[in-house]
């Protein structure tokens, strides 16, 4: 994918937008016309300047270290986890195209996330501490069948999703009854020939659904999905503050562009569906798209961003997570590396190993 990679315009009119409820972060690719209010201003302090109206400066290291926040008084193994270290990389300098160059996002360090009312499951006395994931039609292997064609679209299976999100979030996941595709009935339109799901409408419809003891519910769909009339489409859209997210898997598999699967496609497709699935439901923890490093939460425009962004978070998003949930590192890494040598995804498993050395100091 990455070798026949085009940065027109027209390669980029895709958009992969997470958007909110009650106050909106994108999440992909936006209309062009207009960037969404990631940050409203009560909720966020910014920790990065803009040199003018249209460049994005990537911080340097003083800002991200403030971004991450005085950790000294924190015990040893949290400051391990949370000091920046090699393997966190800064963030991307955005390229024409890319989602930090299209739009404004100044970041959220984590004392403003701390400040914050987010949905958080540590909070005492919630009682909410279930990721449910609710699938909507067939997996692993789906068919989304339009006006002039039929287009099978593969996925990971959901028990391998719940497996991922439970390792990833430290918490209990379950997944739900499925839901047949016809039993959801929301406005659709179509667009290049292809029938889209109103996502907002869906999640109106889903919020309801969520379990008494939901953290958060996750749908999962083959159909495509749009969030907003100006946006091409819509790989996701989730709620930071209603509990409710949907997304889509309708554009991982490479024959929904008819292209060539390629030997690899199902570790692709399973890179693709864990990034997005740890990403969205990371949004409906209060997290904010990351500007500080490369980052799991960093927004991306395209599959091109979304390949290349990392599947893990940086010390800034951890520091969140871990504050949320209040999850061990140590352990949390130990999960996730098992999960990626049982998949065989080797570049993940080094990362992991190495991190694993310099939080535990096992050199
Ligand atoms: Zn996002
Ligand atoms: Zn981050």
């Amino acid at each position: 994918m990455h070798g026949s990679r085009q940065r027109g315009r027209s390669a980029r009119a895709v958009t992969l937008t997470l958007a909110l409820l009650s106050w909106a972060a994108g999440c992909g690719g936006v209309p062009a016309s207009t960037a969404e209010a990631v940050d409203a201003p009560t909720r966020s302090v910014s920790s990065v300047r803009f040199a003018d109206a249209d460049v994005f400066v990537p911080p340097g290291p003083q800002e991200r270290r403030a971004a991450i926040g005085p950790i000294d008084h924190l015990e040893p193994g949290l400051q391990s986890a949370f000091v920046e270290t090699a393997q966190f990389k800064p963030v991307h300098p955005p390229e024409p195209g890319d989602w930090l160059y299209r739009v404004r996002e100044r970041g959220q360090t984590f004392e403003s996330y701390a400040r914050s009312d987010a949905n958080q499951p540590a909070k005492p006395g919630e009682g909410r501490d279930t990721i449910y994931i609710l699938p909507i039609g067939d997996f692993p292997d789906g068919f989304i069948v339009e006006h002039e064609r039929v287009v099978l679209v593969r996925s990971p299976a959901p028990e391998v999703l719940e497996d991922y999100a439970e390792r990833f979030f430290a918490m209990p996941v379950e997944v739900l009854e499925p839901l047949a595709q016809d039993e959801v009935k929301v406005r659709t339109r179509v667009r290049h020939g292809r029938d889209q799901l109103y996502a907002p409408e869906l999640l109106e419809l889903l919020a309801p659904q969520v379990p008494v003891d939901g953290f958060c519910l996750i749908a999962l769909t083959n159909d495509d999905l749009f969030a907003d009339e100006a946006q091409e489409f819509s790989f996701g859209y989730a709620s930071l503050t209603g509990r409710v997210g949907v997304y889509s898997f309708a554009r991982y598999d490479p024959l929904f562009n008819g292209e060539e699967r390629g030997e690899f496609f199902l570790d692709l497709i399973l890179r693709r569906s864990l990034k997005i699935m740890a990403h969205e439901i990371g949004h409906m923890f209060g997290l904010e798209h990351c500007v500080h490093y490369g980052c799991l939460m960093n927004g991306a425009a395209d599959l091109v961003e979304t390949d290349r962004n990392p599947p893990f978070l940086c010390p800034v998003c951890l520091r969140k997570l871990q504050f949320a949930t209040g999850f061990e590192p140590v352990p949390r890494y130990r999960e996730m590396l098992e999960f990626y040598d049982e998949h065989e995804l080797r570049d993940e498993l080094r990362w992991l190993e190495g991190r694993l050395a310099f939080v535990t100091g096992e050199y």
